[in-house]
Protein backbone atom coordinates (compact mmCIF):
# COMPACT_ATOMS: atom_id res chain seq x y z
CA UNK A 1 0.00 0.00 0.00
CA UNK A 2 1.15 3.73 -0.92
CA UNK A 3 0.77 4.87 2.37
CA UNK A 4 1.73 8.71 1.77
CA UNK A 5 -0.75 8.82 -1.08
CA UNK A 6 -3.33 7.23 1.21
CA UNK A 7 -2.73 9.70 3.92
CA UNK A 8 -2.60 12.60 1.51
CA UNK A 9 -6.21 11.03 0.33
CA UNK A 10 -7.34 11.04 4.14
CA UNK A 11 -6.65 14.50 4.63
CA UNK A 12 -8.39 15.31 1.46
CA UNK A 13 -11.83 13.23 2.95
CA UNK A 14 -11.47 15.05 6.14
CA UNK A 15 -11.57 18.29 4.75
CA UNK A 16 -13.96 18.03 1.54
CA UNK A 17 -17.66 19.43 2.74
CA UNK A 18 -18.88 17.37 0.17
CA UNK A 19 -17.77 13.96 -1.35
CA UNK A 20 -19.14 11.64 -4.07
CA UNK A 21 -18.57 8.08 -4.08
CA UNK A 22 -19.28 6.14 -7.59
CA UNK A 23 -18.80 2.11 -6.53
CA UNK A 24 -18.72 -0.46 -9.14
CA UNK A 25 -18.90 -4.09 -8.99
CA UNK A 26 -15.36 -4.57 -7.46
CA UNK A 27 -16.91 -3.19 -4.66
CA UNK A 28 -19.10 -6.19 -4.20
CA UNK A 29 -15.98 -8.70 -5.50
CA UNK A 30 -14.99 -9.50 -1.79
CA UNK A 31 -18.45 -9.86 -0.91
CA UNK A 32 -18.69 -13.00 -3.14
CA UNK A 33 -20.28 -11.42 -6.08
CA UNK A 34 -18.44 -11.94 -8.83
CA UNK A 35 -18.29 -8.96 -11.39
CA UNK A 36 -19.81 -8.41 -14.54
CA UNK A 37 -16.52 -10.28 -16.61
CA UNK A 38 -16.16 -12.72 -13.76
CA UNK A 39 -19.94 -13.57 -14.15
CA UNK A 40 -20.01 -14.77 -17.70
CA UNK A 41 -17.81 -17.66 -16.66
CA UNK A 42 -18.43 -21.40 -16.37
CA UNK A 43 -21.75 -22.90 -17.33
CA UNK A 44 -22.30 -18.70 -19.07
CA UNK A 45 -18.80 -18.54 -20.60
CA UNK A 46 -20.71 -19.95 -24.01
CA UNK A 47 -22.57 -16.85 -24.07
CA UNK A 48 -22.47 -13.41 -24.94
CA UNK A 49 -22.92 -10.39 -22.40
CA UNK A 50 -25.80 -8.98 -25.15
CA UNK A 51 -28.01 -12.21 -24.92
CA UNK A 52 -28.04 -12.21 -21.04
CA UNK A 53 -28.20 -8.57 -20.34
CA UNK A 54 -30.17 -7.29 -23.27
CA UNK A 55 -34.30 -6.49 -24.23
CA UNK A 56 -33.54 -8.29 -27.44
CA UNK A 57 -31.35 -11.38 -25.58
CA UNK A 58 -34.33 -11.78 -23.39
CA UNK A 59 -37.05 -11.42 -25.44
CA UNK A 60 -34.95 -14.29 -28.11
CA UNK A 61 -34.53 -16.51 -25.00
CA UNK A 62 -36.50 -15.53 -21.97
CA UNK A 63 -35.86 -19.07 -20.00
CA UNK A 64 -31.99 -18.63 -20.61
CA UNK A 65 -31.65 -14.84 -19.42
CA UNK A 66 -34.28 -15.53 -16.12
CA UNK A 67 -32.51 -18.90 -16.28
CA UNK A 68 -28.77 -16.38 -15.13
CA UNK A 69 -30.71 -13.80 -13.23
CA UNK A 70 -31.97 -16.26 -11.02
CA UNK A 71 -28.29 -17.68 -10.06
CA UNK A 72 -26.90 -14.23 -9.68
CA UNK A 73 -29.92 -13.26 -7.27
CA UNK A 74 -29.43 -16.29 -5.38
CA UNK A 75 -25.41 -15.52 -4.85
CA UNK A 76 -26.60 -11.53 -4.32
CA UNK A 77 -29.17 -12.77 -1.38
CA UNK A 78 -26.36 -15.11 0.15
CA UNK A 79 -23.58 -12.43 0.11
CA UNK A 80 -23.18 -10.25 2.98
CA UNK A 81 -21.49 -6.50 2.77
CA UNK A 82 -17.86 -6.18 3.34
CA UNK A 83 -15.88 -4.16 5.10
CA UNK A 84 -15.69 -1.40 2.56
CA UNK A 85 -19.51 -1.00 2.35
CA UNK A 86 -19.42 -0.96 6.27
CA UNK A 87 -16.46 1.81 6.54
CA UNK A 88 -18.51 3.53 4.00
CA UNK A 89 -21.84 3.62 6.05
CA UNK A 90 -20.17 4.56 9.19
CA UNK A 91 -18.81 7.53 7.50
CA UNK A 92 -22.04 8.66 6.28
CA UNK A 93 -24.09 7.91 9.77
CA UNK A 94 -21.45 9.96 11.11
CA UNK A 95 -21.25 12.59 8.33
CA UNK A 96 -25.01 12.50 7.39
CA UNK A 97 -24.80 15.23 4.87
CA UNK A 98 -21.33 15.43 3.29
CA UNK A 99 -21.58 11.80 1.61
CA UNK A 100 -23.53 11.39 -1.47
CA UNK A 101 -23.33 7.38 -2.54
CA UNK A 102 -23.96 6.64 -6.30
CA UNK A 103 -23.53 2.54 -7.39
CA UNK A 104 -23.63 0.98 -10.87
CA UNK A 105 -24.32 -2.39 -8.51
CA UNK A 106 -28.04 -3.96 -8.38
CA UNK A 107 -27.44 -5.74 -5.18
CA UNK A 108 -28.38 -3.96 -2.46
CA UNK A 109 -25.69 -4.48 -0.11
CA UNK A 110 -24.84 -0.84 0.25
CA UNK A 111 -28.58 -0.71 1.72
CA UNK A 112 -27.53 -3.55 4.01
CA UNK A 113 -24.74 -1.99 5.04
CA UNK A 114 -26.85 0.98 6.41
CA UNK A 115 -26.46 3.68 3.67
CA UNK A 116 -30.56 4.29 2.97
CA UNK A 117 -30.31 6.88 0.47
CA UNK A 118 -28.11 5.23 -2.28
CA UNK A 119 -28.37 6.37 -6.17
CA UNK A 120 -28.60 3.33 -8.47
CA UNK A 121 -27.65 3.61 -11.67
CA UNK A 122 -28.34 0.30 -13.09
CA UNK A 123 -31.41 -0.75 -11.27
CA UNK A 124 -32.21 -3.69 -8.48
CA UNK A 125 -31.33 -7.51 -9.17
CA UNK A 126 -33.87 -8.53 -6.82
CA UNK A 127 -36.59 -6.62 -8.08
CA UNK A 128 -39.37 -7.60 -10.57
CA UNK A 129 -40.75 -5.65 -13.30
CA UNK A 130 -42.36 -6.11 -16.50
CA UNK A 131 -41.54 -6.85 -20.00
CA UNK A 132 -43.75 -4.31 -21.58
CA UNK A 133 -46.74 -1.67 -20.60
CA UNK A 134 -50.29 -3.59 -20.00
CA UNK A 135 -51.89 -4.19 -23.73
CA UNK A 136 -55.02 -3.71 -21.71
CA UNK A 137 -54.03 -0.51 -20.24
CA UNK A 138 -54.45 -2.29 -16.46
CA UNK A 139 -52.12 -4.36 -13.46
CA UNK A 140 -50.44 -7.41 -14.84
CA UNK A 141 -51.52 -10.23 -12.72
CA UNK A 142 -48.58 -12.69 -12.68
CA UNK A 143 -49.73 -16.24 -13.06
CA UNK A 144 -48.56 -19.54 -11.31
CA UNK A 145 -44.61 -19.61 -11.34
CA UNK A 146 -43.96 -22.03 -14.04
CA UNK A 147 -40.03 -23.69 -12.57
CA UNK A 148 -37.11 -22.30 -14.28
CA UNK A 149 -39.14 -20.10 -16.14
CA UNK A 150 -39.94 -15.65 -16.14
CA UNK A 151 -43.50 -15.47 -14.59
CA UNK A 152 -46.47 -14.06 -16.99
CA UNK A 153 -49.33 -12.07 -16.89
CA UNK A 154 -52.17 -14.93 -16.33
CA UNK A 155 -54.08 -12.37 -18.35
CA UNK A 156 -51.75 -11.01 -21.33
CA UNK A 157 -48.55 -13.19 -20.92
CA UNK A 158 -46.39 -10.46 -20.21
CA UNK A 159 -43.30 -11.06 -19.21
CA UNK A 160 -41.78 -10.29 -15.82
CA UNK A 161 -37.98 -9.49 -16.19
CA UNK A 162 -35.63 -8.23 -13.41
CA UNK A 163 -35.44 -4.52 -12.94
CA UNK A 164 -31.92 -3.79 -13.66
CA UNK A 165 -30.71 -1.82 -17.24
CA UNK A 166 -29.53 -3.73 -19.78
CA UNK A 167 -27.64 -2.49 -22.32
CA UNK A 168 -29.41 -0.16 -25.00
CA UNK A 169 -31.46 1.48 -22.18
CA UNK A 170 -31.61 4.62 -21.03
CA UNK A 171 -30.17 4.86 -16.84
CA UNK A 172 -33.47 6.39 -14.65
CA UNK A 173 -33.18 10.01 -15.60
CA UNK A 174 -33.49 11.52 -11.98
CA UNK A 175 -30.68 8.91 -10.67
CA UNK A 176 -28.13 9.96 -13.43
CA UNK A 177 -29.75 13.76 -12.71
CA UNK A 178 -28.80 13.55 -8.98
CA UNK A 179 -25.64 11.72 -9.82
CA UNK A 180 -24.19 14.50 -12.13
CA UNK A 181 -25.61 17.23 -9.36
CA UNK A 182 -23.35 15.24 -7.11
CA UNK A 183 -20.60 14.77 -9.18
CA UNK A 184 -20.19 18.44 -9.88
CA UNK A 185 -20.98 20.18 -6.39
CA UNK A 186 -18.39 17.15 -4.90
CA UNK A 187 -14.99 18.59 -3.47
CA UNK A 188 -13.77 15.34 -3.27
CA UNK A 189 -14.77 12.25 -5.83
CA UNK A 190 -14.22 8.59 -4.58
CA UNK A 191 -14.16 6.03 -7.27
CA UNK A 192 -14.56 2.69 -5.98
CA UNK A 193 -13.99 -0.94 -7.78
CA UNK A 194 -15.18 0.10 -11.85
CA UNK A 195 -13.57 -0.46 -14.78
CA UNK A 196 -14.76 2.98 -15.92
CA UNK A 197 -15.58 1.15 -19.21
CA UNK A 198 -19.89 1.73 -19.08
CA UNK A 199 -21.23 5.23 -19.81
CA UNK A 200 -22.35 7.05 -18.97
CA UNK A 201 -21.57 6.21 -15.37
CA UNK A 202 -17.57 6.51 -16.27
CA UNK A 203 -17.99 10.13 -17.33
CA UNK A 204 -18.72 11.23 -13.52
CA UNK A 205 -15.45 11.44 -12.98
CA UNK A 206 -14.53 13.39 -15.34
CA UNK A 207 -17.45 15.63 -14.88
CA UNK A 208 -16.51 15.83 -10.52
CA UNK A 209 -12.35 16.84 -12.31
CA UNK A 210 -13.45 19.70 -14.42
CA UNK A 211 -15.87 20.90 -11.91
CA UNK A 212 -13.24 21.30 -9.06
CA UNK A 213 -13.06 18.18 -7.34
CA UNK A 214 -10.22 16.34 -6.20
CA UNK A 215 -10.60 12.72 -7.91
CA UNK A 216 -9.16 9.55 -6.21
CA UNK A 217 -9.63 5.73 -7.78
CA UNK A 218 -9.59 2.98 -5.72
CA UNK A 219 -9.41 -0.34 -7.84
CA UNK A 220 -6.29 -3.31 -7.85
CA UNK A 221 -6.11 -2.96 -11.68
CA UNK A 222 -5.91 -0.09 -14.00
CA UNK A 223 -9.21 1.54 -15.13
CA UNK A 224 -10.25 3.16 -18.00
CA UNK A 225 -10.58 6.33 -16.50
CA UNK A 226 -7.42 6.39 -14.23
CA UNK A 227 -5.95 9.50 -16.69
CA UNK A 228 -9.12 11.33 -14.80
CA UNK A 229 -7.64 10.89 -11.60
CA UNK A 230 -5.53 12.84 -9.10
CA UNK A 231 -4.61 10.15 -7.01
CA UNK A 232 -4.62 6.35 -7.88
CA UNK A 233 -4.93 3.72 -5.11
CA UNK A 234 -3.78 0.45 -6.26
CA UNK A 235 -5.50 -2.25 -4.00
CA UNK A 236 -8.66 -3.94 -2.73
CA UNK A 237 -12.09 -1.75 -1.82
CA UNK A 238 -12.69 -4.20 2.00
CA UNK A 239 -8.78 -2.98 2.68
CA UNK A 240 -8.14 0.62 0.91
CA UNK A 241 -11.64 2.03 1.63
CA UNK A 242 -11.90 1.28 5.84
CA UNK A 243 -8.34 2.65 5.49
CA UNK A 244 -9.74 5.74 4.19
CA UNK A 245 -12.30 6.37 6.07
CA UNK A 246 -12.05 4.68 9.36
CA UNK A 247 -11.61 7.45 12.47
CA UNK A 248 -12.71 10.24 10.42
P1 LIG B 1 -16.75 -4.31 -14.17
O1 LIG B 1 -17.03 -5.77 -14.01
O2 LIG B 1 -16.67 -3.78 -15.56
O3 LIG B 1 -15.36 -3.95 -13.47
C1 LIG B 1 -15.08 -4.35 -12.16
C2 LIG B 1 -13.88 -3.57 -11.67
O4 LIG B 1 -13.67 -3.90 -10.30
C3 LIG B 1 -12.57 -3.86 -12.41
O5 LIG B 1 -11.94 -2.65 -12.75
C4 LIG B 1 -11.75 -4.63 -11.37
O6 LIG B 1 -10.35 -4.39 -11.50
C5 LIG B 1 -12.29 -4.05 -10.08
N1 LIG B 1 -12.12 -4.91 -8.91
C6 LIG B 1 -12.10 -6.27 -8.86
N2 LIG B 1 -11.97 -6.69 -7.60
C7 LIG B 1 -11.92 -5.57 -6.83
C8 LIG B 1 -11.81 -5.35 -5.43
N3 LIG B 1 -11.73 -6.37 -4.57
N4 LIG B 1 -11.80 -4.07 -4.98
C9 LIG B 1 -11.88 -3.03 -5.84
N5 LIG B 1 -11.99 -3.18 -7.17
C10 LIG B 1 -12.01 -4.45 -7.66
O7 LIG B 1 -17.83 -3.58 -13.29
P2 LIG B 1 -18.46 -2.14 -13.43
O8 LIG B 1 -17.40 -1.15 -13.76
O9 LIG B 1 -19.27 -1.94 -12.20
O10 LIG B 1 -19.45 -2.20 -14.68
C11 LIG B 1 -20.20 -3.34 -15.05
C12 LIG B 1 -21.74 -3.24 -14.83
O11 LIG B 1 -22.24 -4.54 -14.53
C13 LIG B 1 -22.14 -2.43 -13.64
O12 LIG B 1 -22.53 -1.20 -14.07
C14 LIG B 1 -23.30 -3.16 -12.98
O13 LIG B 1 -24.53 -2.64 -13.36
C15 LIG B 1 -23.22 -4.51 -13.47
N6 LIG B 1 -22.83 -5.47 -12.39
C16 LIG B 1 -23.18 -5.28 -11.06
C17 LIG B 1 -22.79 -6.19 -10.07
C18 LIG B 1 -23.18 -5.97 -8.63
O14 LIG B 1 -24.23 -5.41 -8.37
N7 LIG B 1 -22.38 -6.38 -7.64
C19 LIG B 1 -22.05 -7.31 -10.43
C20 LIG B 1 -21.72 -7.48 -11.80
C21 LIG B 1 -22.12 -6.55 -12.75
Amino acid sequence: MDEPALQAVRARLADARKVCVLTGAGMSAESGIPTFRDALTGLWSRFDPMQLASEEGFRADPRLVWDWYAERRLGVRAAQPNAGHMALATFAARHPTRLTLVTQNVDDLHQRAGIVETIRLHGDILQDCWLNACPRGRHCEPGAAAPAQPPRCSECGNLVRPGVVWFGEMLPPAALDAAQHAARESEVMLVIGTSGAVWPAAGLAQLARRAGAYVVIVNPEPSEIDAQAHAVLRGSAATLVPALLDGL
